[in-house]
């Protein structure tokens, strides 16, 4: 059953034995097995419940009602907008389906670092398996690729780089282009066509508009969740709810997890919480065209195509180099990545249909913390620290340098980045102005889709704050399935590799 906030008119108290908090990529999995193998299950999240005949395409009313803080959630220094899904779904219902596994040589310094031994190729092989099979993860259909994407890829085999269509978890695709504000033709296999409607059937009770606050101990090992009906939308407080249960899976992201185990009073000893968060830092790349070269970025599968060639998995981590991806769909984002204020800025919004539109995406090394503030009524705000090493500044360099390479090869006029004041490069010879380029606050824009890590996996307490078996050291019966649990950043796209954790560690806590 699925009971929506706004059904609730009085305070309850509700009783299961796993409560699952969030249903975005790793709740939405783990509610379903959980409901599978017959165990009692209540999931919590806290957006609203939404399906394709409200997603109507339009940028105004989809942000504030499928994203957390409307799509506009910063960084303290202001620099990186972490973007998240926050509905039934969570960010599977926004985001734009780009299917990857995590690297090897990513598992490998995982091993080495952090002493993840149990988590290997060999051990996620069925894990995988079962959550591609279960999301369609396939290819991208060839006639999806539009011309933003496509010229990526034709002008990097051009150059002799390596390039590729992507996967992605979609059937029935018309290449609309608006998997950004979810998709209106049910085509992106997220959590809440697949997952979540099947625990359903397998007898989970979903409430939505509830937020979990905060986790109290009872009768030994088992756990009440304090837990608010929220009005949806502001997210003001509505109704007390407690759901008593004997286990907990948290899911609400890594920026949400640890604010309650940490309102809880459960963060002594674990010195890691909320910490060694990576973010994954995403910068804007826009090509512009000549009038009668039409890229019409917006339709299409929004992102199919990367470019590979200098994403280096063969340093010892697996986590240098850069990747270049085309984007699009919504005309917002794309204006963000344009650069200067007033009529430069206009002249790049007149350009819109020859504007190609480019992701340089870095993965980064443990580098952030998140702590909170919450308001009387429950409701929290996250203070997401993060600092950008001098490292991946010169990555991104880097990427920026090959990225407008490329789009100049394609046939660009000229190449911005997202930024307040850099101005565009007109030309191949003004590539090594690029030098010159500030990465500092208040000058440059970044997007990040992937916040990971704040309770990492490992050995100990001391270097962690989950157990192979994603189960939080010290607490019996509390588990974290989500992004949190990821040691560094994955290294690539984030929601089949949470899918494929939620799914062996619920397998495992149900073989146990
Ligand atoms: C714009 C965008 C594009 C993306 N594109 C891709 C892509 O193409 N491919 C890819 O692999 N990944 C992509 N991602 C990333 C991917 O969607 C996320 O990494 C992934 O969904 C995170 O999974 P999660 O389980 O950690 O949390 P989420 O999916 O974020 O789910 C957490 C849920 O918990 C809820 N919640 C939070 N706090 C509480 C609480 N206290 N009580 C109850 N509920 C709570 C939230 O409302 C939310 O719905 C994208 C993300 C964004 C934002
Ligand atoms: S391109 Fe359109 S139809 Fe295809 S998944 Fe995205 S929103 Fe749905």
């Amino acid at each position: 059953m699925i009971v929506q906030g706004h059904d609730i008119t009085g305070p309850r108290s509700l009783r299961t034995h796993t409560l699952v908090v969030g249903s975005g990529s790793g709740g939405g999995v783990a509610a379903y097995h959980l409901a599978e193998a017959g165990v009692d299950t209540i999931v919590v999240e806290e957006g609203g419940y939404h399906v394709a005949s409200e997603f109507n395409q339009r940028e105004e009313d989809m942000y504030p009602m499928l994203y957390r803080s409307g799509g506009q959630q910063m960084t303290s220094d202001g620099m990186i907008n972490v973007m998240q899904g926050s509905c039934y779904g969570g960010g599977t219902v926004i985001n734009v389906s780009d299917a990857f596994d995590i690297p090897s040589e990513v598992l490998a310094h995982w091993q080495r670092t952090y002493g993840t031994s149990e988590w290997t190729e060999k051990s996620l092989e069925a894990p995988y398996r079962r959550v591609h099979r279960n999301v369609n993860v396939k290819r991208i259909n060839k006639s999806l690729v539009n011309r933003n994407n496509g010229l990526l890829l034709e002008t990097a085999q051009k150059l002799g780089w390596s390039a590729e269509v992507m996967h992605s978890n979609r059937k029935g695709c018309v290449g609309s282009g608006y998997c950004l504000l979810g998709c209106a033709y049910d085509a992106r296999l997220g959590t809440n066509l697949t997952y979540l409607p099947w625990a359903v059937e397998k007898g989970a009770d979903v409430y939505t508009d509830v937020r979990c606050d905060r986790l109290e101990r009872i009768n030994g090992s088992s756990w009440r969740a304090h837990c608010t009906v929220v009005q949806r939308g502001l997210r003001t407080a509505r109704l007390p709810l407690t759901i008593d249960c004997e286990r907990v899976v948290l899911a609400a992201s890594a920026i949400f997890t640890p604010a309650i185990l940490l309102r809880s009073g459960l963060g002594d000893g674990l010195p890691q919480l909320g910490r060694n968060l990576t973010l994954q830092p995403q910068l804007g790349l826009v090509g512009r065209f000549d009038e009668g070269d039409e890229i019409v970025h917006w339709r299409g599968a929004p992102q199919s195509v990367e470019v590979d060639e200098f994403a280096d998995n063969s340093v010892e981590r697996g986590l240098g180099g850069f990747r270049l991806e085309g984007i699009g769909g919504a005309i917002g984002p794309v204006m963000i990545m344009t650069p200067g204020f007033g009529r430069e800025h206009k002249r790049f919004g007149k350009y819109m249909r020859n504007l190609s539109a480019t992701l340089l995406l870095v993965p980064d090394q443990p580098s952030g913390a998140v702590s909170y503030q919450w308001a009387e009524d429950g409701r929290v705000t996250p203070k997401i620290d993060y600092v950008m090493q001098d490292e991946w500044k010169q990555r991104l360099k880097a990427g920026m340098r090959r990225g407008a390479e490329l789009l100049f090869a394609a046939g660009a006029r000229e190449v911005a980045f997202a930024n307040q004041a850099f101005p565009p490069l007109r030309s191949p010879d003004d590539l090594s102005r690029i030098a010159d380029f500030r990465i500092e606050p208040g000058l440059v824009t970044f997007n990040s889709a992937h916040n990971q890590s704040t309770c990492r996996m490992g050995t100990s307490p001391a270097n962690s704050v989950v157990d192979q078996n994603l189960k939080v050291h010290g607490l019996e019966n509390v588990y974290v399935m989500d992004g949190s649990i990821m040691p560094t950043s994955a290294a690539t796209h984030t929601m089949i590799p949470i899918m494929a954790a939620a799914d062996f560690a619920v397998h495992r806590m149900l073989q146990s």
